[in-house]
Formats: structure tokens, C-alpha cells, sequence
């Protein structure tokens, strides 16, 4: 890495719904990128008639949950109704503003390899407390390099612009890379990272390995992604500095910890707030936040 305050990690491992994930963020002491405040890579692994990913219904508030695959399929259900399953190259976008809940399945839909990127979004003020909602989209942008093809997720890149919803100015792209070095424009007012998904990659001279993150700060008008061998395959986050300081607790994007507290009692006593989501998986449940009465 080639400026002081530029870092990279390796993601820690952890089990949900039964299916090894690579918690890439958030990584002490960074917690967001952008307003990008949480990145999962599932898998890679196979999913069979008895081991699956599977999430029961859960809540979420103040955060966008964005679904990405490059192999496999998994069934979302929410409790607006949506029922949409999702395969490789496409996006499901489920905005939770003041509260939903979703189940991700794949028992008795898909058996197969499976692997994905899941990530949050923090929602802004002006929608935090806003309606949920949630939005698929088939297709998406794509923009050629020399040695790399880009899809936009969410944002704009190189005068490409995907059709999502953003309530901030975040940007993600995957980006699939050839060997050799591919310049990747950046924007100099926002700060970015590089969620290795396959193979590794070297930027700044460090070498970046699958399920490794790199941070890059803001101020830099592009980067050189360099392929040593074979192709890799990266997720480009970026986006200006989130403003506001988060609270995060379990499925909970929230500014207080209080407004924390409210929506475990909501969820825990099912009062409506989160709506029903028509899953055969049971509800997920946690203990309350230790600072909740
Ligand atoms: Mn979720």
C-alpha cells in the first residue's frame, strides 16, 4: 500500500444459518467504508438436501441488505410479500428503514456450490426511519477495461450508472479480472475498498489473497489492480465518509442504543413492528443488547 493511512486484512470465519461465511467488515477499528458497514462473503461451499443456508426470519433496521452471487441460488422472503429467488449476476435489494424482516433459504430450492457476497449499507437520516422496501434487479450495467469487465452494482462508474436504489453516494461493482494490471477509476472525494472474492490480486505492491479486504483512503483518482496469475474476481466498494456515528448491534444499524433496545423489544414480542415473513424456517431470536432494561 502506497499511503500511510491504507490497510488490509483477511476476513475472520464465521457459521450463519449453518453455512461458513468470511466476515471481511466490520474489521476493528474500521467499521465502514463509505456507508458500506458490513461485508460477508458465503462460501465458497455446497449446499445439500441437509446442509444449506438457511436464515430464518430476522429483522433489520437503518440498512440496506445487498445480495450478490457468483455461484448458486438462494430464495429471499420478506415481510412485504417479496418472494425472489436469486441467481449469479443479478441483485436483490432490501431496504429496512424503520424495520422489515427476511429469511434467506436454500433447503429444498438449490443443491450445488454456492457462493455470494452479502453486504449492509447504513441508510442515511433522511431514510433511516423511512418505509421498507425491496427491489431485484435481472440485469445489470456493465463496463469493459483493458483487462477487466466491471458490473455496477449500485453508483456509477466510468459514466455507467446501475438502476438500485442509493440513498447515500456509494458505489460497488464487482470487477472480473484478467491477469496483468487494470487501472480502475476512482472517485477522489470518496474512500474505497477491495473485497477479494477469488483468486488474489496485488495493489500497491501488496498482495491481496480471496476473502481478504483492502482499504484504500480517500484522495486517489484511480487504482492499479494487478493479477499476478490465473484471474481473480473483487467486489470495488467506495463511497464519501459516512457522517454519523453507528450503533450496530446484531441486525440493528441504529445511531442510539436505545432506538436499539426499542427494536429488540419489538422483535422479541412480536408487536407488529417487523411485519411476518411466510418462511418454513423458524424466527431467529437473541438475547437483549446488555445495556436493555
Ligand atoms: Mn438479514
Amino acid at each position: 500500500m502506497d499511503t500511510s493511512e491504507d490497510e488490509d486484512w483477511t476476513a475472520r470465519s464465521v457459521e450463519v444459518g449453518g453455512f461458513e461465511v468470511h466476515r471481511l467488515l466490520p474489521h476493528r477499528p474500521r467499521r465502514t467504508v463509505g456507508s458500506w458497514c458490513f461485508v460477508d462473503v458465503m462460501g465458497p461451499g455446497r449446499t445439500t438436501a441437509s446442509q444449506g443456508l438457511d436464515v430464518g426470519p430476522h429483522p433489520h433496521i437503518g440498512l440496506q441488505t445487498v445480495t450478490w452471487l457468483v455461484a448458486g441460488e438462494v430464495l429471499h422472503r420478506d415481510s412485504l410479500g417479496s418472494e425472489q429467488l436469486i441467481r449469479p449476476g443479478q441483485l436483490n435489494l432490501m431496504t429496512a428503514g424503520q424495520g422489515v424482516s427476511h429469511s434467506e433459504e436454500t433447503a429444498g430450492i438449490y443443491e450445488g456450490p454456492l457462493h455470494g457476497i452479502q453486504l449492509w449499507v447504513a441508510q442515511p437520516e433522511a431514510t433511516r426511519q423511512g418505509p421498507a422496501a425491496f427491489e431485484h434487479h435481472a440485469e445489470l450495467p456493465q463496463i469493459e477495461f483493458d483487462r477487466a469487465v466491471a458490473t455496477v452494482l449500485v453508483g456509477r462508474m466510468g459514466g455507467v450508472e446501475s438502476p438500485a436504489r442509493r440513498d447515500t453516494d456509494h458505489f460497488g461493482a464487482e470487477v472480473s479480472l484478467r491477469p496483468g494490471v487494470t487501472t480502475l477509476p476512482l472517485d477522489v472525494a470518496a474512500e474505497h475498498g477491495v473485497a477479494v472474492v477469488e483468486g488474489r490480486v496485488s495493489i500497491g505492491g501488496t498482495v491481496v489473497s480471496a476473502n481478504s479486504f483492502a482499504y484504500l483512503a480517500a484522495g486517489r483518482s484511480e487504482v492499479a489492480i494487478e493479477v499476478p496469475d490465473g484471474a481473480a474476481r473483487v467486489l470495488l466498494l467506495g463511497g464519501p465518509p459516512f457522517p454519523d456515528e453507528l450503533v450496530m448491534w446484531w441486525n440493528y444499524v441504529a445511531r442510539t442504543r436505545d432506538e436499539v433496545a426499542e427494536a429488540h423489544r419489538s422483535w422479541s414480542g412480536d408487536d407488529g413492528r417487523f411485519g411476518t415473513v411466510s418462511s418454513p424456517l423458524g424466527r431467529i431470536d437473541v438475547p437483549r443488547p446488555p445495556w436493555a432494561g
